[in-house]
């Protein structure tokens, strides 16, 4: 779909498919969306990291996250700018740009220009597509 991106973990599909749940798989290599309010996360409010399911590398921090009231988890900025890569994303006839993890080009989900300050934006993240580890 996209060449701007390398990730730097590329493993085959069936590797994959052996690797994920069958809703990690299909969220994270087919861009899937779980249904809102159904996945893990987008109603926690632990201090901790959250990563990404497929390959572990940090995605989003706890203080970061917010309730968007869109039924999943909901953040306003990255752990940091090169953890994520976003794309222009024209499918279901919409015009968003997706959000997917640089390290392994996962599918996370989309990020929206209604977000709270400081950015503004609002990174609207399947819960199937990452881990959580709780910071002590
Ligand atoms: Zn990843």
């Amino acid at each position: 779909m996209s060449d701007v991106v390398t990730p730097k973990i590329q493993k085959t599909d069936q590797e994959w498919r052996e690797l994920l749940t069958p809703d990690q798989y299909r969220i994270l290599r087919q861009a899937g969306t779980e249904r809102a309010f159904t996945g893990p996360f987008w109603n926690s409010h632990e201090k901790g990291l959250y990563s990404c399911a497929a390959c572990h590398e940090p995605l989003f921090v706890s203080d970061t996250k917010f309730d968007s009231g869109c039924g999943w988890p909901s953040y306003f900025e990255a752990v940091n700018p090169e953890a994520i890569t976003e794309i222009r994303d024209t499918s279901h006839g919409m015009v968003r740009t997706e959000v997917r993890c640089s390290n392994c080009g996962g599918h996370l989900g989309h990020v929206f220009p209604d977000g709270p300050p400081p950015t503004g934006l609002r990174y609207c993240i399947n819960g199937h597509a990452m881990d959580f580890e709780a910071m002590k």
